[in-house]
């Protein structure tokens, strides 16, 4: 069997380890593993090569409208074409429509062959998926459920040819196996990136303690970097005895980033994910921002989208507040530090532009 495999929207990126995809799509990996252990021949990357199946994979739904429009020609080069991902997943309306892998290929856990179709000197993957949280505006609670589950070992998902892990799990420290993820990355003296945004409000001293004694570092391991989320104003969540509790985020991250200080983890090495555009004021926005500069942490501001892709838009569905996008510019030149929103061009320009919409 002759299969192509198209990961339509990984892009390049240079790095201190040279040009790669940045984000191999593990579910192509997958694919292309399970097709190679069988001895079928697989073409990767595809491009118009006549083949017994295509795969086609999209994280980002802003893909949708490509794969679309040429969807003919990919019918034109395969006999069968299999398309799937969370950018193809359809939010839109109940009962979702989430794209599952062919069981069999689903199962295949053999990472070694990720890397050796993205030529990865680094080891990645999930050690554990799904999360409690059930925020709204994410995919994970419907992808892959409530309930943190295991996915992998940290020892199964290391590369021979690295020392550097990336783990992309969705709320680690939510596993109670994640003291066994810590062990096991000191046992193989790893350093360490936990790619998505950790969850702060489980932060203990164990836990501080834990990150502390691990290298953590930043996707390329060149600087010391933790990623945690500080989404909302007050984050409702089940605790470990089902009960509702709502954290107060405000009072919530100071305290653990002091809690996180005392273990000896520096504030500076904090980098706290901000969503703005979906449910907060500018007042709030400002909130946090002062509240994390004044701990003397890193902000990343992401702009909200909805599930279905769409831009501009709040949780309600209605236009976003003028002040959103000057908000993230102003974070992300970081001229933040050193003048006020208000002091910001872009803010009465897009004040402008709204206005006289
Ligand atoms: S905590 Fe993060 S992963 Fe969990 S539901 Fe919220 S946004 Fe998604």
């Amino acid at each position: 069997m002759k299969v192509g495999i198209l990961d339509i929207d990984s892009q390049m990126k240079r790095d201190n380890r040279g040009e790669k995809r940045k984000y191999p799509n593990i579910a192509c990996g997958k694919i292309y593993g399970f097709h190679k252990s069988r001895g079928d021949v697989v073409v990767y990357p595809w491009k118009d090569t006549p083949v017994d199946r295509l795969y086609i994979s999209t994280i980002f739904t802003n893909s949708r409208a490509t794969i679309e429009k040429n969807l003919w020609v990919y019918e034109l080069f395969a006999d069968e074409v299999i398309i799937g991902g969370t950018g193809w997943d359809d939010y839109s309306v109940k009962p979702w429509k989430i794209s599952r892998l062919p069981p069999e290929i689903e199962a295949f856990d053999e990472p070694h062959w990720t890397y050796e179709m993205y030529d990865l000197d680094y080891g990645i993957g999930f050690s554990t998926r799904g999360c409690h949280v059930g925020c709204s505006f994410c995919v994970v609670p419907k992808k892959e459920g409530l309930v943190e589950y295991r996915d992998s070992t940290v020892e199964k998902l290391l590369n021979p040819r690295s020392k550097h892990l990336v783990l992309m799990n969705n709320n680690s420290f939510a596993h109670h196996d994640f003291m066994e993820d810590i062990e096991q990355i000191k046992h193989y003296n790893l350093s360490i990136h936990w790619d998505q945004a950790n969850d702060i409000t489980l932060v203990t001293p164990e836990i501080a303690d834990a990150l502390r004694s691990v290298n953590y570092r930043s996707f390329d391991g060149r600087k010391k970097e933790l990623f945690f989320a500080f989404d909302l104003m007050v984050k409702r969540k089940r605790d470990k005895t089902g009960e509702m509790v709502s954290y107060d985020m405000l009072k919530v991250v100071p305290e653990k980033v002091r809690m996180l200080k005392e273990s000896g983890i520096r504030p500076s090495h904090l980098k706290f994910y901000m969503l703005i555009g979906f449910n907060t004021t500018e007042e709030e926005d400002l909130a946090r921002v002062e509240c994390l500069k004044s701990l003397g942490c890193e902000i990343y501001p992401m702009l909200y989208r909805d599930l279905t892709g769409k831009i501009g838009v709040d949780a309600t569905g209605k236009p976003q507040s003028f002040h959103v996008r000057p908000m993230r510019d102003w974070i992300h030149t970081g001229l933040y530090r050193k003048q006020s929103l208000h002091d910001f061009d872009r803010y009465w320009q897009r004040w402008e532009e709204v206005a006289l919409k």
